[in-house]
C-alpha cells in the first residue's frame, strides 16, 4: 500500500486533473490511498475573502464566492461528462458554497473574525477539491471514495497550526479506511484539516497537507509516501532564487526536516516525524514528470558525495538582541529567555550567543517580535533598570540561510567557505549559529542580500 499526495498545482486546473488521474490509474496494484490539497489559489482565496468580510465588504465577498464556484464548477465542466454525476457535483459544491457564505455572514455580522473561524473557512478548499476528484477518478475506472479527514484526524484546540491527537488518529484511520483498501477502493482524504474531540475545525498549519499524508501513512503502515508537487524533487535551492538548482536524488529524514524548517516550501517540516518513527521512505515526485525519480527522503546514509546538499532561505523575521555586563557567567539567563518567549507563544527560529556571554541574540517571526519584545523587556526588567541588562534591541526584515547536509559533520572549512562566499558576494553577515548536529550553518543577513547569499553559497560549493 501506498499513501500518496496531490497539492494545490497537481489538483489546480482540468488538465492536471486528467494527470493526476492517469498517475493513479497506473499505480492501482499497489492500493493507493490518496490526500489532496485545495485546488491551487484557494486556501489564500477563503481567507483574504475572510478579511472582506470582517470589514463588511459584502460586494467584494460574493464576487469572490462566484469566483469560487466558478473555479470548481469549469472542472466539472470539463472533466465529468456524465450529466447526473456532474450535477451531483454541483449540488454538492452549492450547498458546501451556501454554508461558506453563511459563515462569511456570519463574521460580518460579528465584525469578529477569529483563528476559530478562519479554520472553519480555510477548511472548504479541501472539502471542495476533493469531492471533484473523488468524482474524476471514479468516472475513470478508480474507484475513489471521499474522506472527510475531520472524522479522522484527531486534534487540539490550537486552531491555526493544532497539535495531532496520534494513538486516537491512528486508530480511526486504520478502521476506517483499511477495510476499504481491503475491498479494493480507493481512498480520497482531505489534507490539511482535523477536527477535536468537540468535533470543532482545525487545521494543522499551512501547506499542511503534506503533514496529513504522512500521518496517513503512517497509520497506515503504507510502504512508501509520495508527494506529487510541481517539481522535480527536493533541489539544492529554491529554484525560484536559484535558477540553475538541481534536483537532489535522495536525502535523509533530518536533512529534509532541516531544509524544509529553514524555507524549502517543497515539503512541509512536520512530514518527516510521522514517517521517521515508523521507517516510511517519502518520495517527491513531479505530477508534470512523473517518469523523473523525484527524491527520495529516508533513513538511508547516501552515496551521493556531497558535503554540502542545499541552501535556503527564510524571510520575514526579526533578530532580537539582549546584550549586557551582567549576563557575563550568570546561569539562567537563557532558560528565562525561553520561558519569557515560551509564555506568550513565540517560537525561537535561532539562537546565538558570543562566547563571551556578552550578547544573545535570537531569531523570531517578524508577525511576533512585538510581543518578544514586550515579553523579554518585562522578564528583565529589573536588570534593565539597574543597568546590567542594555536595553532589548530589535532589528527587521532579517532572513535567515541555511546551509544544509549531513555530511558536514567533522568536515573542516564548511563554515569558513560559507562566510567567505557570503562575504564576496557583498552581503554582511548580522549573527551566525551551528546546531550542535553540524547538520546545517545558518546565517542571519538582512532581507534584500538573501537570495544574493543563497546564490552566492550555492556557486561556492558548486551545487549546481
Ligand atoms: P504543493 O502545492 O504541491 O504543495 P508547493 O508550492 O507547496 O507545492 O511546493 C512546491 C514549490 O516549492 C516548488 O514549486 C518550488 O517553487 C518551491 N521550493 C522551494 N524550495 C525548494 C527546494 N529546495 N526544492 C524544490 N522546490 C522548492
Ligand atoms: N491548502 C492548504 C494551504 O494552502 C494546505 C496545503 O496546500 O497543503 O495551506
Ligand atoms: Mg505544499
Amino acid at each position: 500500500m501506498i499513501t500518496m499526495k496531490f497539492g494545490g498545482t497537481s489538483v489546480g486546473d482540468a488538465k492536471r486533473l486528467e494527470d493526476v488521474a492517469l498517475i493513479v490509474r497506473s499505480l492501482l496494484p499497489r492500493r493507493p490511498v490518496l490526500v489532496a490539497s485545495a485546488m491551487a489559489g484557494v486556501t489564500d482565496l477563503l481567507l483574504e475573502t475572510a478579511q472582506l468580510a470582517v470589514r463588511r465588504e459584502t460586494g467584494q465577498v460574493q464576487a469572490n464566492i462566484d469566483a469560487l464556484r466558478e473555479k470548481h464548477l469549469q472542472v466539472a465542466n470539463t472533466m465529468i461528462p456524465h450529466e447526473g454525476r456532474r450535477a451531483e457535483l454541483i449540488g454538492r459544491h452549492a450547498g458546501l458554497l451556501d454554508e461558506l457564505s453563511n459563515l462569511y455572514h456570519g463574521v460580518s455580522l460579528l465584525k469578529e473574525l477569529s483563528v476559530r473561524s478562519l479554520d472553519a473557512i480555510a477548511s472548504f478548499g479541501e472539502v471542495l477539491s476533493c469531492l471533484q476528484l473523488t468524482a474524476i477518478l471514479s468516472l475513470r475506472e478508480v474507484p475513489a471514495e471521499f474522506i472527510d479527514a475531520r472524522t479522522l484526524v484527531r486534534t487540539d484546540a490550537r486552531f491555526g497550526e493544532a497539535a495531532v491527537d496520534f494513538s486516537v488518529t491512528r486508530e480511526h484511520l486504520r478502521a476506517a479506511l483499511l477495510p476499504l483498501v481491503q475491498k479494493g477502493a480507493v481512498p480520497v482524504v482531505t489534507g490539511f484539516i482535523g477536527s477535536t474531540e468537540d468535533g470543532l475545525t482545525t487545521t494543522l498549519g499551512r501547506s499542511g497537507s503534506d503533514y496529513t499524508a504522512s500521518i496517513v501513512g503512517a497509520a497506515l503502515d503504507s510502504e512508501e509516501i509520495w508527494i506529487w508537487t510541481d517539481v522535480d524533487g527536493v533541489m539544492t535551492a529554491d529554484p525560484r532564487t536559484v535558477e540553475k538548482a538541481t534536483v537532489l536524488p535522495e536525502i535523509t529524514y533530518r536533512e529534509a526536516a532541516e531544509m524544509s524548517y529553514f524555507g524549502a516550501k517543497v515539503i512541509h517540516p512536520k512530514t518527516m516525524m510521522p514517517a521517521i518513527e515508523n521507517s516510511i521512505p517519502i518520495r517527491i515526485k513531479n505530477t508534470f514528470n512523473p517518469s523523473h525519480p523525484g527524491t527520495l527522503i529516508s533513513n538511508a546514509t547516501v552515496s551521493m558525495n556531497r558535503v554540502v546538499k542545499n541552501v535556503t532561505s527564510i524571510d520575514n523575521l526579526s533578530l532580537v538582541s539582549i546584550e549586557g555586563n551582567g549576563m557575563v557567567g550568570v546561569p539562567g539567563i537563557s532558560a528565562r529567555i525561553f520561558s519569557a518567549l515560551a509564555q506568550v507563544q513565540v517560537n525561537v527560529m535561532m539562537i546565538s550567543q558570543a562566547s563571551s556571554e556578552h550578547n544573545v541574540c535570537l531569531v523570531v517571526p517578524q508577525g511576533d517580535c512585538r510581543k518578544a519584545l514586550a515579553a523579554l523587556r518585562e522578564q528583565f526588567e529589573l536588570e534593565i533598570a539597574r543597568k546590567t541588562v542594555d536595553d532589548i534591541k530589535l532589528l527587521d526584515n532579517v532572513s535567515i540561510v541555511a546551509v544544509v547536509g549531513e555530511g558536514m559533520k567533522g568536515m573542516r572549512g564548511i563554515a569558513g567557505k560559507t562566510f567567505t562566499a557570503v562575504a564576496n558576494a557583498g552581503v554582511n553577515i548580522v549573527a551566525i549559529a551551528q546546531g550542535s548536529s553540524e547538520l546545517n550553518i545558518s546565517l542571519v543577513v538582512e532581507e534584500p542580500d538573501a537570495a544574493k547569499a543563497v546564490q552566492a553559497i550555492h556557486d561556492a560549493f558548486h551545487l549546481a
